[in-house]
């Protein structure tokens, strides 16, 4: 059965493509260019002759996916502005892209008749109420909507709260399109919390790495940060398992999948490094104590483990993370 990988060449689609073939899946990513594609099989030579490519060059276009999704049985939509840092516009840069691509990858399954589900790539961000105190011991579930109003999206000056709502209001759009289209197919999102994992997709320098991904970079490239920030994560491979699931899954059907590995302190990922690699003291961070408050809010991921997802544990994450990361910053 051939897939749709939408931005096969970012952080998480490249992962979505090594799990679908995988689990014996045909792939087709679609790609802003060539070059790119090629970087990524020069990256993976696994990948050499396994996935087919197309260029859409903005999800944005009316039509961007009509020619992509022939003849493919699912899609999965990953591709979406992921940013917060220098944004003028937020409807132009962010909330515009993330809806009318998604869909636009929609429009495109209505005409094909042989999909059965649509994948989406949302985020916790389109479930958290950021304006209340985090350390409140809050369980969030699939039920949680983040309440930021479209108005609020467009004017606020925060581009973190930009690029939630264009998650929000993404995810939102492709419900009610279901709905009022009475489509063929139905759809599942998947909600990941912070993504670290090891990067297999093209880069341009370190400094590019997904926002997630720079933490852990940061806390072990030298540069000696303090390590004082606690959270929620998940592995990037466990999110393109998640992937799969959400596409199968019969009581997915329209469904959402809150994914969430567990917590981490970043003075708990320097503690596991620096005994992983004693040999590499000097460059990761020295741990300071800084235990998880324990009021934190929590991601209940009790119903995606019901489904049979399993997780990484922390600590292979961490490490085959730190692994890749020095091997990419040694090439780039
Ligand atoms: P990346 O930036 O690495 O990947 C985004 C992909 O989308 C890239 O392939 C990019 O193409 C493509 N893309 C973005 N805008 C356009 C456009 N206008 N036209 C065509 N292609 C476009 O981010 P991630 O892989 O980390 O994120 C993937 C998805 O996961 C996003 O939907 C994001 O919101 C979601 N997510 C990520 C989390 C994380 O921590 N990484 C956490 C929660 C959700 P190109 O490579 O050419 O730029």
């Amino acid at each position: 059965q051939l897939v749709l990988v939408t931005g096969v060449t970012g952080f998480v689609g490249a992962h979505v493509a090594v799990s679908l073939l995988k689990k014996g899946y045909r792939v087709r990513g679609t790609v802003r260019s060539m070059e790119k594609a090629n970087e990524l099989v020069r990256l993976n030579p696994d990948l050499k002759d396994k996935i087919e490519f197309v260029i859409v060059k903005d999800i944005v276009e009316p039509d961007a996916f009509k020619d992509a999704v022939k003849n493919c049985d699912y899609i999965c939509h990953v591709a979406s502005p992921f940013f917060f840092d220098k944004v003028d516009n937020n409807k132009t840069q962010l909330l515009d892209p993330a809806v009318k691509g998604t869909l636009s990858a929609l429009e495109a399954a209505m005409n094909e008749p042989r999909i059965k589900r649509v994948v989406i790539t949302s985020s916790f961000v389109a479930m958290a109420d950021f304006s209340i105190d985090p350390y409140t011991g809050y369980n969030y579930t699939e039920k949680d909507w983040n309440p930021v109003s479209y108005e609020e999206a467009v004017s606020t000056k925060d581009g973190f709260v930009a690029y939630a709502a264009s998650k929000k209001f993404s995810e939102k759009a492709a419900r009610e399109f279901v709905k009022e289209k009475q489509t063929h197919f139905d759809i599942c999102t998947v909600n990941p919390i912070f993504v670290f994992g090891p990067p297999i997709h093209p880069m341009n320098s370190m400094e590019s790495l997904n926002t997630s991904n720079l933490i852990i970079w940061n806390l072990i490239n030298g540069s000696k940060v303090q390590p004082d920030f606690q959270q929620f994560q998940v592995d990037v491979r466990d999110l393109a398992n998640a992937h799969i699931l959400a596409m199968t899954k019969p009581q997915l059907s329209n469904g959402r999948l809150l994914l969430s590995q567990g917590s981490f302190t970043t003075d708990g990922i320097c503690k596991i490094l620096r005994e992983k690699f004693p040999d590499r003291k000097d460059v990761i961070s020295e741990p300071t104590d800084v235990p998880f408050n324990e009021k934190h809010y929590v991601l209940d991921n009790s119903y995606s483990k019901s489904l049979g997802l399993q997780y990484y544990s922390e600590e292979q994450t961490y490490v085959d993370t730190a692994l890749m990361l020095w091997a990419r910053a040694k090439q780039l």
